[in-house]
């Protein structure tokens, strides 16, 4: 019985060296394929997770509403912020830092914001022989275009505090929901 195993894996053994061998000669007569970076630079899919932004709405006011959520899922701690209020109600960061010397551009925090504030994008090149310059501030993230998601405007949909009204007191505006009431 274990001699006909041993028969079955030399077998199989041959059968995987002959299978390699023959992929090897296939590749003997194609015409090599040598991508001449980065005088070339291979076009990547849109999702491709690199370097990252923080956008702006359609109407150019900034996304990112300050809500913590990308620092508080951020699996390394690499990012952090201080929120910030203007009085017609619009929260914004008032200062935005990511160090990407620790990303591990995971994508978690793209996930987990609220107003598609924060996306990642395929640009990879940026690496720095000084370890400090890969400490970016919201000047170095902050682009004038909505990424990936053109449309999407956040606060179309929780309302501003205007000269007419405060929030939620608009024409088909619902009042703001209080969170604490949503507390257990
Ligand atoms: S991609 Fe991952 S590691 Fe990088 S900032 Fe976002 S959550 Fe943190
Ligand atoms: S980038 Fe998104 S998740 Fe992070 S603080 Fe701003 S709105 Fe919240």
């Amino acid at each position: 019985m274990k001699r006909q195993e041993h028969t079955v894996s030399a077998f199989e053994a041959i059968e995987a060296l002959i299978t390699g061998f023959a992929t090897t000669f296939k590749h003997l007569f194609r015409k090599p394929i040598t991508e001449q970076y980065p005088e070339y630079k291979r076009p990547l899919p849109a999702r491709t997770r690199a370097r990252i932004i923080l956008t702006r709405d359609p109407d150019g006011g900034e996304r990112c509403v300050a809500c913590y959520l990308c620092s508080a899922v951020c699996p390394v701690s690499c990012i952090s912020m201080q929120s910030a209020e203007k009085e017609d109600g619009r929260r914004y960061a008032a200062w935005f830092r990511i160090n990407f010397a620790r990303c591990i551009y995971c994508g978690l925090c793209e996930e987990a914001c609220p107003t598609s504030a924060i996306q990642l994008t395929p640009e990879f090149e940026n690496c720095e022989k000084d370890i400090l310059t890969l400490v970016c501030e919201k000047k170095d993230l902050l682009v004038d275009h909505q990424g990936k998601d053109k449309e999407y405007n956040f606060y179309k949909y929780a309302g501003v505090a205007t000269a007419v009204g405060k929030k939620g007191e608009h024409i088909k505006e619902e009042r703001p929901v209080n969170i604490k009431t949503n507390l257990p």
